[in-house]
């Protein structure tokens, strides 16, 4: 049984996507695609997992990040789990609240990601808006938010020394 927060955050984003079009039709789904030779997953939002113990076509392995969900590249839309339904995007937690940005980490894989909020359909940025204030409103689930904020910032401030790095 998913948490109440989580399963308004996926019920929120099961019809809305980036695009008002299927974006997989631009990249060809390259986001559902693992990279070669890499196990790559999707990371669970705490107590997600329990929706995937025991469903054919998953596995799950534990990080020092949290657990990461690895599938076959093909699900049901159904149980597309959260991190898929907000890529490219990531709801943040600010001093003044949540925050929309576009996923770091996502930058390596999608087209969309490199072009940032404004190419994306409005109604999806409001709906990821509204995940995370759903989110924020559950203990576990902010505490999260706060994480992954803290990954988004050091992972950028990497970039930025790389870049840094590259042009002296
Ligand atoms: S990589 Fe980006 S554009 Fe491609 S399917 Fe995933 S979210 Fe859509
Ligand atoms: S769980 Fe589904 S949407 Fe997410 S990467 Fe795998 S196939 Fe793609």
């Amino acid at each position: 049984m998913l948490p109440e927060s989580l399963k308004r955050a996926r019920a929120i984003l099961e019809n809305v996507t980036p695009l008002k079009t299927d974006c997989g039709l631009t990249c060809n789904g390259l986001c559902c695609r693992p990279m070669e030779g890499e196990m790559t997953g999707m990371l669970l939002f705490p107590g997600e997992d329990k929706y995937y113990e025991g469903r054919e076509g998953y596995r799950m392995t534990k990080t020092d990040h949290g657990t990461l969900l690895i599938c076959s590249g093909r699900c049901e839309r159904a149980d597309r789990p959260l991190s898929c339904r907000l890529m490219p995007l990531i709801p943040l937690i600010r001093a003044d609240g949540v925050k929309v940005a576009t996923d770091i980490r996502a930058k390596t894989v999608c087209p969309l990601a490199r072009q940032g909020k404004d190419a994306l359909d409005p109604a999806f940025v409001a709906a990821v808006r509204q995940v995370g204030r759903i989110l924020a409103e559950d203990d576990e689930q902010q505490a999260f938010l706060v994480t992954l904020t803290r990954q988004q910032d050091e992972l950028k401030a990497l970039r930025n020394q790389f870049r840094r790095g590259i042009h002296v």
